[in-house]
């Protein structure tokens, strides 16, 4: 089990200035109608949708490979061809090493047949009669200037070439977020040059099979439709191996998918109680822990808190008996792997449950039935709703909703129906399907319905529904961005016993391996990867979707800070201190004006900011523009709006990246809004 303090060093002055204002930013009346906060909340479920709203980039990417081009020899291959032309490739390698490019290689293997021998002595006669081999791999920044059009050069050249035209790696100008900087390959997947990757041979790379496309806008490899993501491979001679990604995530854990799962809820619902029994069911914890827990809890006068000892491992949290930090565990139902994270419920530690949230992919809401204690938690001041909100603003759109502590009122049908339909209404408000909310009873304390269907009669009197780990079993894991380059969002640094320092935090997207570069913004530094943890197992990749710890090298920690983003060199991330973002504006006391001071909660991210200047106010459901410039801008509305953050943050556009697009505002306490990155400026 292993637990990090996601927001380490934060100062909780800053958000809380006024004790006054404490969760107030959801009130009894206030809710998102589902039409009018599309754009604020998306499905992590439903990668389709990510897809409809392509980036400018990727449909001139789409239209860039629409565009006829002359099939690769490849295509024709069938699996036996293939491997017999690896076979040959890897004895002309052992003749020849890496001095050849693969191209010319693949080229002579295919001339010759796949008879090494001949395909040898061709290359060592071209060898010597050419004295100008193509630089291909050994040169990844040619000039620009030199280079020819791609329309040319397939005029122009003669057949043989146009074979190699169509093999050799090229190098294109890389677009990222909109700003040219980077030089990198362009990669066809390998669904569209016709061949199966493979993960163990080592056969022509995917730049090989690749079409060249000059001088266009390089993107991330594409995923064919058995899901093979080719990577690029790194430098001549010390290619790494190919990964396919989405067929290695299939082989590991047993096939079980993982599953980020967040405990949100008010203080005392129960929360940790309810996931400590649950973990010890599970067999997570032994006995033995478990008997030192309930005998140091007794000794604390503390008995009926033993459960939740299991997650709320640091002193300060047992001595005031609240999660202050979001605790990480794992555990497995039938079908899934669950991380599981405990926010916590109290006020003052709303961060840490943004951070936790979002992380998240599926939510777990506890409330307490208790007669007075649901309803303290569901009204003004409670984190029932607030916690609901966020979690939904912040992309989760599968939530089960244990109604906790039900033996307090005997298991009350007609207590369970109140809840039921009042959380529902103001859940559907909010923007949850109601086929994506689930109800079950539960009761933390004594296990009723937790790992398996309960059977005190005054239940099943009257439910027969599924107990809380089934219906976790039942949530669908979102389909991850794996294809798109590497984003990880740390959430904390702490020093190794080695020579480098470790990073935690969530792969948003892409992959990672030993040994690859990371480039860490805003610090703008690039450190290498030398070790991969997942849930404390060592690695050789890990990818998005999971919370690893990272051992980095060849950098300084001091430059480090929770928030930071580690990304592929090749495609960054953009640092910046200004951007234009689509806000919708909760339920709030004072109108926003220009220079209003907030505090901007972007994935790890808490920093002070401001609200540089109101462009826009927008209509909610048609986002036409109703007024420019405004003065201020008042509860509900939905707007545009440019802010200034002290210090350079890592953003991504929330078209580009749905999962790292989207942040919160909060203002002495309150959760103020919801927001989109819409446009990065400096
Ligand atoms: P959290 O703040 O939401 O994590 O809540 P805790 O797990 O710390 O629980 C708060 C209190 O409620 C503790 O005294 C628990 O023993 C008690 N509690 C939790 N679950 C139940 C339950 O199902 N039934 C009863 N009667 N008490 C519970």
């Amino acid at each position: 089990m292993s637990r990090h303090r996601n927001v380490r060093g934060y100062n909780y002055d800053e958000d809380f200035e006024d004790d006054d204002m404490f969760g107030q930013s959801v009130e009894d009346d206030y809710c998102i109608s589902p039409a009018t906060a599309a754009q604020f909340i998306y499905s992590r479920q439903d990668s389709r949708q990510t897809r409809q709203v392509e980036t400018l980039e990727e449909a001139e990417y789409e239209e860039e490979e629409e565009m006829p081009t002359s099939p690769t020899i490849t295509h024709t291959l069938d699996p036996l061809e293939q491997d017999r032309l690896y076979s040959c490739l890897d004895q002309m390698r052992a003749v020849l090493g890496d001095s050849i490019p693969d191209s010319t290689l693949t080229r002579a293997a295919l001339k010759y047949d796949y008879n090494p021998h001949r395909a040898l002595d061709f290359i060592l006669t071209e060898e010597n009669t050419n004295a100008h081999t193509p630089p291909a791999r050994t040169n990844p920044q040619p000039e620009p200037t030199t280079a020819p059009a791609p329309h040319k050069a397939k005029e122009q050249d003669a057949p043989e070439s146009r074979v190699e035209a169509e093999v050799v790696p090229k190098v294109a100008r890389m677009t990222v977020s909109g700003k040219k900087q980077t030089m990198g390959f362009d990669v066809r997947s390998a669904e569209e040059n016709g061949v199966v990757a493979t993960s163990v041979r080592r056969g022509p790379s995917p730049e090989v099979l690749a079409t060249p496309t000059m001088e266009t806008p390089s993107k991330p490899a594409v995923v064919s439709e058995d899901g093979t993501v080719p990577t690029p491979l790194r430098s001549a001679g010390k290619s790494k191996q190919q990964l396919n990604i989405r067929a290695e995530l299939k082989k590991r854990q047993g096939g079980k998918p993982l599953l980020n799962l967040v405990v949100i809820g008010h203080v005392d619902a129960g929360k940790s109680t309810l996931m400590g029994h649950v973990l010890y069911l599970l067999g997570n914890v032994n006995k033995r822990t478990m008997h030192k827990y309930e005998q140091e809890a007794k000794k604390a006068g503390k008995a009926s808190f033993a459960y939740a000892w299991v997650l709320d491992e640091t002193g300060e949290e047992r001595d005031r008996g609240v999660t202050m930090d979001v605790g990480m565990t794992k555990f497995e139902t039938d079908s899934t792997v669950i991380t599981l994270m405990d926010a916590p419920g109290h006020k003052d530690f709303i961060p840490n449950m943004i951070t936790g949230a979002a992380q998240a992919d599926v939510a777990l809401l506890v409330v307490d039935a208790s007669r007075g204690e649901f309803e303290a938690g569901f009204e003004a001041g409670g984190q029932t709703r607030e916690h609901g909100l966020l979690v939904r603003s912040l992309g989760v759109t599968q939530l089960a909703v244990a109604v906790n502590k039900m033996d307090q009122v005997n298991w009350q049908q007609e207590r369970f129906q109140e809840i039921v339909s009042k959380l529902g209404h103001f859940l559907k408000q909010t923007g949850f399907k109601d086929s994506d909310v689930f109800y079950i009873p539960t009761s933390g304390l004594s296990g009723e319905n937790l790992t398996t269907r309960s059977k005190v009669p005054d239940l099943t009197a009257w439910y027969t529904g599924p107990c809380l780990l089934e219906q976790m079993d039942a949530f669908k894991p979102p389909q991850r961005s794996v294809e798109k380059p590497f984003r990880l969002c740390v959430s904390d640094v702490f020093k190794d016993q080695g020579s480098g320092f470790c990073v935690t935090g969530k792969i948003e997207a892409g992959f990672i391996q030993t040994g690859d570069k990371a480039l860490v913004m805003p610090p703008n530094e690039t450190c290498t990867v030398k070790g991969i943890t997942l849930h404390d197992e060592a690695l050789d990749w890990a990818a998005a979707g999971d919370h690893v710890s990272l051992t980095v090298t060849g950098m300084d920690i001091i430059k480090i800070n929770v928030g930071c983003m580690f990304c592929d060199p090749k495609e960054p991330i953009r640092a910046c201190t200004r951007f234009r973002a689509r806000i919708l504006l909760f339920n709030i006391e004072v109108p926003v004006t220009q220079g209003f001071p907030v505090l901007l909660h972007y994935q790890t991210v808490s920093e002070p900011a401001t609200i540089r200047k109101l462009v826009s106010i927008l209509h909610k459901s048609s986002g036409e523009i109703l007024k420019k410039k405004p003065k201020c801008l008042s509860k509900g509305q939905n707007a545009v709006v440019e802010i200034q953050t002290q210090r350079p943050v890592a953003l991504e556009l929330y078209k580009d990246y749905k999962e790292l697009g989207r942040f919160m505002l909060r203002y002495v306490g309150s959760t103020i809004a919801a927001g989109v990155v819409t446009e990065i400026k400096e």
